[in-house]
Formats: structure tokens, sequence, C-alpha cells
């Protein structure tokens, strides 16, 4: 506690005096004398410019006609739409996938296109891909865990194989098309520029083996005890985006950086052995060709169950009963509109389980589906379909009702990935079917998280190959509520929300700020792109702006990016426009800076009230609490003040106290009552990474010489 200054009078007082309740006011005497310069935090005070925190963010670009200053879609706003025709067969033999996609892409930008950028993810995989090149050496010892991940060299060349690019014209005629890759790119050629409201049409045939380790790491196959799980995705040569923001979004695939994809319609046609199942992207428009009457029979009945009911049970999986008669390939079809991509899985392996969902009775339903190996029981069936339904309840209350047909849960290698209306989940119990409770909280919050994706970004498409915040930590944010109502006894200290979980991460010198793009958040990813954004809403929610204003922003913020593309700026606008708080300290110091926050209390005064003012109507006494922020974010004030007769209160004043000077501040306010303890910051709310400094108790009294 460096510079505490412990000044205690008229302690004596106190047990004489009743209790009215206290009377606060701001100090109204003269104001301290003006300090040289402005005090602001982390300026540089010889560029004479202004560098307090709470000025405007030159930061934001300015709104226009596509973008508005109150963070909504502007009059002329516009994107793309990409629709892809696909057939795709599963070679469980060589582990290949080969497709044939028509992709019909919708020009809506107000300029012509000469080319379309295709985003080709499995290149990652290729042997000289950039990003594995960019491979850092080995260190000299590798833990087992390492050994087991290491990208096998045994496998062949990773990557597709590209066999045909070709225009077709309106009336069918195709023709070769030139094109050039670059990287994970792949530009191909229009045969004349494209105009507004124009379409083309591309046709690409290729192939490739799913990996059981990529680089991507997303889309992968795994052998269990009943055989192999294939989870299928970034699969397909896929549109990049064009907006009015990029242009042409060319960021490379890496790894880290997910996907940015337009909307657009699917019909996907997978073709895979008879004995296996498939959960997918979209609404399966064929049941009567893939599935067996027992099992149309037992959807039905899902439907209209609040428990979860077997479509597969687990004494089928690999029997004949499971299966339709005959023993050919069986092609699964699906259709989907308005996605912004397309994933599946299958496995001879699944037991499946579903049931119904509708936010109110009678309305629309919602199917929800999981399915796992047998490895993954007994926790799958007891946990995967109802968190599927807590996510339905804690994101359809705090963004928007889901608008999708369906949203299924895969177990499978993948630890934790989203699709639209599917997500592929990785928590397992032990080999015997064993698990700790713990596993089961695991596997909640994952299954949250993952279809929670679906809001953010799959429907409120934000650009997650450069702003990781924006899905992860909105969605984590989400998951912190959705947690919470599956289980209210929740061990807390799993969770990314609560201020103290953070702490030792904002102490850390490897910090970037939230606003670097994703490639380049080098070492703590889960902490930066998931955890300080998700606490920082929580923050913002909980104690700046109030859950009630917080509340109608963020809704409305979802709402009015539903289907679209939404950029940081926009995010921080609707914000302050729907809660009618500026909050450019917060946005600043918390996504653009990477400050900490820490608040030392230096001194605690207290004088008598009658020396100060001549009366004690105010209150027999005048406390002064003085603070000092030591790191570089401003942040509201807290005390817990602790008073002589046992009694506690809470003072809670606004950042805005800092707007004069951000240095230090003295809180003043008479009462009756002496003080015994007070301290900053006491329900860890702000992330102090210093609390040592965040106390102050009244001095014992001197032992008689
Ligand atoms: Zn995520």
């Amino acid at each position: 506690m460096p510079g505490m200054i412990r000044v205690v009078r008229f302690v004596a007082l106190i047990g004489a005096l009743a209790a009215p309740p206290a009377s606060r006011l701001l100090a109204q005497g003269a104001p301290p004398s003006p300090p040289q310069g402005p005090r602001w935090l982390n300026a540089d005070t010889s560029k004479k410019t202004n560098q307090s925190n709470f000025r405007t963010l030159e930061e934001w670009p300015a709104p226009n006609e596509y973008r508005t200053g109150s963070g909504g879609p502007g009059p002329k706003y516009w994107q793309q739409k990409v629709d892809y025709v696909i057939r795709t067969t599963l070679d469980t033999a060589a582990h290949r996938v080969t497709g044939s996609e028509r992709i019909t892409y919708h020009n809506n930008a107000p300029e012509k296109l000469g080319y379309i950028w295709l985003q080709l993810d499995q290149d990652i995989d290729q042997k000289d891909s950039r990003a594995a090149l960019s491979q850092r050496a080995f260190a000299r010892q590798l833990s087992p865990q390492t050994r087991a991940f290491l990208f096998p060299e045994t496998e062949a060349q990773g990557g597709y194989t590209i066999t045909r690019v070709q225009l077709v014209d309106a009336t069918g005629k195709k023709t070769d098309a030139k094109y050039y890759h670059n990287g994970t790119q792949m530009r191909v050629d229009l045969a004349a520029p494209l105009g507004t409201a124009q379409a083309a049409m591309v046709d690409v045939d290729w192939s490739y083996v799913v990996p059981e380790r990529g680089r991507n790491g997303r889309g992968v196959r795994e052998k269990v005890k009943d055989g192999w799980l294939y989870e299928v995705a970034q699969w397909f040569p896929r549109a990049a985006v064009y907006d009015d923001v990029n242009g042409w979004q060319n960021v490379q695939f890496y790894g880290q950086g997910e996907f940015y994809l337009e909307f657009g319609d699917y019909d996907v046609s997978i073709t895979v052995p008879h004995d296996h199942i498939v959960r997918a992207t979209g609404s399966l428009v064929n049941p009567g060709e893939v599935l067996t009457g027992t099992q149309r029979a037992r959807l039905l009945q899902a439907w209209a169950s609040d428990t979860p009911v077997f479509i597969v049970k687990a004494e089928e999986v690999m029997t004949a009963a499971a299966r339709p008669a005959g023993n050919g390939p069986l092609t699964w079809r699906f259709k989907a509109q308005n996605v912004r991509d397309f994933a599946w899985a299958s496995s001879k392996a699944y037991v499946w389980d579903a049931m119904g969902f509708r936010y109110k009775p009678g309305s629309r339903l919602i199917e929800m589906h999981s399915v796992y190996p047998r490895d993954a029981m007994p926790l799958w069936n007891r946990v995967s379909t109802l968190a599927i339904r807590q996510t339905m309840l804690t994101y359809g209350r705090m963004a928007f009702e889901y608008p999708y047909p369906q949203a299924s849960n895969v177990h499978g290698p993948v630890f934790g990935m989203e699709y639209p209306m599917i997500a592929f989940c990785g928590a397992r119990p032990r080999p015997d079917g064993t698990y700790e409770k713990s596993l089961e909280y695991s596997l909640a919050s994952v299954t949250i998280h993952e279809v929670g994706h679906n809001w953010f970004p799959m429907i409120v498409a934000s650009d997650e190959r450069k702003w990781t915040w924006m899905d992860e930590g909105l969605n984590s944010f989400l998951e912190y509520y959705g947690s919470l109502d599956y289980d209210k006894a929740w061990p807390q200290p799993i969770m990314r929300g609560p201020g103290k979980n953070l702490t030792a991460y904002m102490k850390t010198p490897s910090q970037v700020p939230l606003m670097t793009e994703s490639d380049a958040i080098f070492a703590n990813f889960g902490n930066n792109g998931y955890s300080k954004p998700a606490t920082g809403l929580v923050m913002l929610r909980e104690t700046i702006l109030g859950a009630e204003a917080f509340d109608r922003a963020f809704r409305e913020y979802s709402q009015k990016w539903m289907f679209k593309h939404p950029q940081p700026q926009d995010f921080f606008r609707s914000l302050a426009a729907g809660a009618g708080e500026q909050a450019n300290w917060f946005w600043r110091g918390w996504f653009y800076t990477t400050y900490a926050n820490d608040q030392a209390l230096t001194s605690v005064e207290t004088q008598d009230a009658k020396e100060l003012t001549g009366d004690t109507k105010r209150g027999s006494f005048y406390h002064r609490f003085r603070v000092e922020q030591l790191g570089g974010l401003v942040m509201p004030l807290h005390f817990r003040v602790t008073y002589d007769d046992g009694t506690e209160e809470t003072i809670r004043l606004p950042a805005d106290i800092w707007r004069n000077n951000e240095k230090d501040f003295v809180y003043g306010y008479f009462s009756n009552k002496g003080v015994q303890q007070v301290v900053v910051d006491p329900n860890e709310l702000f992330v102090d990474i210093n609390r040592e400094n965040n106390v102050w108790k009244k001095p014992l009294p001197r032992p008689l010489p």
C-alpha cells in the first residue's frame, strides 16, 4: 500500500451517536488545485493532442449509406447471395470425399465483377501451404500429447484435387474456366463482367482425403470401437465474401481465423455406404429413402416429446434393423435456405436421439438431433439434446428465436466446432463409460456454445476470419447465461464471464488488443477471443449499462444484423445507441488496448464535519477516500464501507468520475458513522489486477505505554 495516509479522528464520538441514514454528497467545496497539464492516463503530453480516455473514437470508420451512425445496415446496404447444388460421395475405403458442385453467384454489389474468389480451406493441408511453412521448429522435447497431435507425415498430400472448373451460361452450355490459385484461395475468371443484379454459374469438381489430424482440425475422421466417424466441414470450394468494407475478403486460411461466407440456399446430395447415418445442415428431404418406417415413426414421436427419443437405439447400431432393406450406397438429400455454409457427419456407429422444440405451444417445430457412437454413452444421451434445448431458450430470450428448422449435435474427434444447424462436440466418457460430473458440465457448456454459434456468427454473420471476438466473444457471453440457466449451481471457476476469472490473463505481457485480426493473436487465443470480450460484456451488462438497457440494445443489434454482415463499429454503435450511453472509454480501453485496471485505495480520511462546514446538519463526519488508477483503464469505482457499528454500505460510482482526472479521484461524503474498513471493487467485477491495494482498515489503537 504505497503512500498510504491514515488519518482517523474523532473515533471516540462513535458510540454516542444514533445512526440516522447516512447523507452522502459529492464534495462541493473548493475544487482541488488544477494539476499541471491534463491528468490523462497513458498520455504522451508532448503531443498536444486530445488523449483523454473519454474522447470520441477516431478508430471507427465514418458512417455511410451502407452502415449508419447508430450501427445498423444503411439504406443502401447490400450483400451477395451464393447458392450451391452439390453432389458428393464418401468413399470409406480411401476416406475420400468426392464432389461436384454448381455455384450460382448473385451479384448485388453496385459494381461489375470480372471474377469470383473461392475459399479452398482444405488446401491448408497442402505440404507447402503458408500455415505449413509458418510452422515453427519443434522444441527439443515434445510432450506425449504434442507427439499424439503431430501432423501425420505418412498421410498422402492433403488438400484438394480439383478436376474441373467450368463456367455455365444461361442455356446450360459449359466452357472451361480460367482459374488461378493463391494459397488457400482460387480466382475463377468470368466470361464477361457480371453486372449488378446478374448471376453467374460456376461448376467445380474436386476431391480430398478427410484427414485424421489436419491443420484445419475441423473436418476430420476418427476410428472408435464401432468404426469410423467422419466430420466433414470446410469441405467444398466456397465463395469468398465480397462486401462494402473489404471488397473481396482475401484473408488466407491459416487455421485460427475461422471463415466468413455469403448466405445462400443449398441442395446437397450425400452418397454414403448403406449402413451409415448422416446428419447435416438443413432438412432431410428424402427420409422415405434413407430411414426405416420405424425410424420415421419414432421421429414423429420425438417431435411431440419433451424428453429425447431414440431414433437409433444403442442395441440397434450396425444391425439390419437400423437401415432400410438392401445394401447399395444410399443418397441422403438435404436442403437448407439462407445459410452461410454447409457441413455434415456420417458414420455407421451412430446412436441417434431427437426431440422437438417450440417457442410457444403449437408454434413452429424446431427439430433437435444428437448423434454419437456408443463410446459417448451414457453421457451424450443424458446431456446433448437437453443442452440444445437450453440454447434455444437462452439465446432466444437474449437475441432472437432460432429461425432454422433443426439443430444437430454430433460427437466425434472435433472438440467443439460450429456450422449452420450442426455442431461437433467432443466430450467423451472413459472407455468403461464412467465420467466425472464435471464432464457433464463440459459437454453441456460446449454444446450450448457450439449450438449457440448459430446465432453468432452463423446468422449474425460477422467476419470471423478477422474478428474472433465478434463471434467467440459474443457467443461466450451468451454461453455464460445459457450455462447459468441450465444449472444455477454451475461450478464458477470454469466460466468465461466473471471478472475475477480474467485477472491472471490481464497481467500477462503477451496480450494483444481484442481489435487484432484472428491470425495475429499469437498467444492466449482463448482468453483473448473468448474470455476477455465475454467478461467485458458481462461487466457492461451487469454494472455499466444495467441489464435492461444492455439487453434491449443487444437484442436490437442481433435482430438488425440477422442474415447480414456486421463490422465491429456496428456492434459498438448499436450498443451505444440502444443503451443511450457512448462509453467511449470502455470500447477504447477494453477492445483497442491491453491496459489493465488497478484501482489503489491510497488514503481514507475522516474529518469532523463541524470543522468543515460549521455544523453537523449533514452528518458528524466527512469521509474522504482517495483512489489512484495505477493501470491504464478507467473503470467504475465501487466501495464497500464497513462502519464502526458493524453495518455495511456499498457505494457505486460511474466511470465518469475520471473525466477530469484519470489518475486519481477523491470521493467525499458526510456520515454519522465512523469508518472501520473500506474495500475497492468488493465483488471483483472490474478485473483489478492488484487487489493488495484495494483494502483499508482502521488501525488498532496504540497500546498505552
Ligand atoms: Zn466458439
